[in-house]
């Protein structure tokens, strides 16, 4: 038999890489923006035609190559960033792989040109589908400007891949601002067909948050800031009340990279417990500063995982560092403000970077229960008084603010509730089993049970429609025995159940090991969870005609819902209303029944006879 194994072409093998790489248009703008930032770039431009199908330019004023570089910076495992081994546990910069050029050049029609500062010409570089078709000196500023056009042109199937320009610009955008936050001393400009989406100058970090996300974000957030032999933390929080219902702004950032980590978002989320309710997602910018030695950044092709040798420390140092954060500046001004002042605009900082002044002698952390309470002999020294009421938790709840909120009734009872009048909004509960609460145009009344399914299917659905949802990881992974049909069944969910939150592996035989369970799950008994969720998913295959998406998120919806003969607090009622009527389709369970039932003030007066 002939040999039949062959080497492939470096044209092909680069492609084959490229989609490591290269997923999207966003990848490609993640890899230019970093290497600006590697660069030393201290301005960088985007420029984007058609969501990146059609044209990708960055353009930084950084260090720029010589002649030879240019072109080698195209060749696959070149790279400037490192030369050995070792080296790859020192890592400073962005990139290290020698990887994105390359992979990008595989795809694309590119154009680069690039200027040492020292020089008086700069030199030009065409090249497609890993083909240098031209280089020549050319007149171009310091730094480098990198074009990429008609992405993908090469890889139909990748291309017609590609979502909506909607789509594919949220992902850009998103990449976008994981560079922008990570380096705030970096000014920054970004145009979509010749509109300006973004002009940011450098400025401290606060700024830049407040730039990026509107300025009603300097009122929300809450300084950090932790310093220990084992990492160093320092950045925002958003206050508990600003949490929002869809994830909203949550980054980590590791010596200046965005990552992702579900364990220290965890910790976060943790140290917000009781202060936000179920459901609801702080939103924080974090930032640690490790020695490079003690992380792994060579574990995933994004580069956005990354593994940690202290991983526990910095959990514990995390938790903490946030706790302290609320406990000193947020609590005590959003229970005891006047109402009016809660909903006023806090003036900006005049030195950004500093925190709001607090009181010399206020330092009572609420979570530390050794700590005596302060008394309630005012002498309020910042317009509150330090008094703190018992059940400070239940009075906070009810006096957030509506803003992240959708409209909660018709046009008609559009003024029903106004931002003042949610503090006082009366709620009770009949039976244990219906709420009952009072809108302009008469009363309601709502099936507990009913309205948490709706909420919890619409979370579910959109979770699988998307990303996912939030993965409540276990400490200790819990390892179940279920029967061989449900361990098959688990097996062909697994992707979709991994969307829900459920992080379940094979423990082999029949067993399985749920290592995260969904966030609104966290405290029903995992093996209970799983087997109701299954037996309930099972009944609703032979129930109903519908997808199997659709069927996950009944199944898990009703597997979690609060039950009827549920006592519950106002502050838990009120959740509970505003959740449902966030919901797109309020007025009835996933099942079809009745959730709110209606009684206008005219129906109320006939019955009365007036
Ligand atoms: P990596 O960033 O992992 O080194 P890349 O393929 O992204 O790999 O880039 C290859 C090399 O090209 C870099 O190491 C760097 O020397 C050079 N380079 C890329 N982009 C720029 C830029 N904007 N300015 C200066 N040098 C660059
Ligand atoms: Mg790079």
């Amino acid at each position: 038999m002939p040999d039949i194994i062959q080497l492939l072409p470096d044209s092909v093998a680069n492609q084959i890489a490229a989609g490591e790489v290269v997923q999207r248009p966003a990848s490609a703008v993640k890899e230019l923006l970093e290497n600006a930032i590697d660069a030393g770039a201290t301005e960088i431009q985007l420029i984007v035609k058609d969501a990146g199908k059609t044209l990708l330019q960055i353009i930084d004023d950084g260090c720029g190559m010589s002649d030879t570089d240019a072109r080698l910076s195209f060749e696959r495992h070149a790279t400037s960033k490192i030369r050995k081994a070792e080296e790859l546990f020192q890592i400073r910069t962005k990139g290290f792989r020698g990887e994105a050029l390359a992979s990008i050049a595989a795809i694309a029609h590119v154009e680069l040109r690039s200027r040492l500062r020292e020089n008086e010409l700069g030199t030009k570089i065409l090249i497609a589908g890993s083909k240098v078709e031209k280089q020549e000196p050319c007149a171009t500023p310091p730094g480098t400007s990198i074009s990429i056009k008609n992405l993908f042109y090469n890889v139909p199937a990748r291309r017609n891949f590609l979502k909506s320009d909607a789509v594919e610009m949220r992902h850009i955008i998103e990449e976008f601002e994981r560079v922008a936050l990570a380096h705030p001393d970096v000014g920054f400009t970004v145009h979509h067909n010749n509109a300006e989406l973004f002009n940011i100058k450098a400025s401290p970090l606060r700024q830049r948050i407040v730039n990026m996300f509107g300025p009603r974000y300097n009122e929300r957030l809450v300084p950090v800031q932790e310093e220990t032999a084992i990492v160093a933390v320092h950045g925002f929080i958003g206050k508990p009340e600003f949490a929002k219902r869809t994830r909203g702004e949550q980054y980590f950032f590791v010596n200046d990279r965005f990552i992702k980590n579900s364990y220290l978002h965890h910790a976060v989320t943790q140290a917000f417990d009781e202060l936000i309710s179920r459901g609801s997602h702080p939103s924080y910018f974090l930032y640690l500063r490790v020695d490079p030695s003690t992380i792994d950044v060579n574990i995933h092709p994004t580069k956005t995982e990354i593994k940690f040798t202290e991983e526990r420390s910095i959990y514990a140092i995390i938790h903490s560092a946030v706790r302290n954060s609320l406990g000193k500046y947020n609590i005590a001004p959003s229970i005891d403000f006047d109402q009016e002042d809660i909903f006023n605009v806090a003036p900006m900082p005049k030195n950004l970077e500093v925190a709001p002044p607090q009181p010399k002698d206020f330092d009572f952390n609420p979570f530390d229960t050794s700590s005596p309470k302060p008394s309630g002999n005012a002498g309020s020294s910042q317009g509150f008084s330090r008094s703190f009421p018992s059940g400070w938790q239940d009075l906070y709840q009810i006096t957030k603010t509506q803003d992240d909120q959708q409209p909660l009734f018709d046009q008609d009872d559009a003024d029903t509730f106004t931002e003042k009048e949610t503090a006082n909004r009366t709620v009770f509960q009949i039976n244990h089993k219906y709420i009952c609460t009072t809108i302009k145009s008469g009363m309601i009344l709502i099936d507990q049970q009913r309205a948490h399914e709706r909420i919890l299917y619409e979370n579910a659905l959109a979770n699988l429609e998307t990303q996912g949802g939030y993965s409540q990881q276990q400490l200790f992974p819990q390892t179940i025995e279920l029967s061989s049909s449900d361990c098959e069944l688990i097996t062909e969910l697994q992707e979709d159940l991994h969307r829900l939150g459920f992080t379940i592996d094979s423990f082999g035989g029949n067993a399985i090991v749920v290592n995260g369970i969904p966030t609104e799950a966290e405290d029903v008994p995992i093996q209970g969870l799983i087997e109701n969720f299954l037996e309930q998913y099972k009944h609703a295959v032979s129930e109903v005609q519908s997808s199997t998406r659709d069927r996950l998120a009944r199944s898990l919806a009703r597997s979690l819902c609060i039950r009827q003969g549920k006592k519950l607090q106002s502050v838990e009622m009120l959740d509970l209303i505003d959740k449902l009527f966030a919901c797109s389709n309020p007025q009835a369970a996933p099942n079809g029944k009745p959730t709110i039932i209606t009684f206008t003030n005219e129906e109320l007066d006939i019955k009365f006879k007036a």
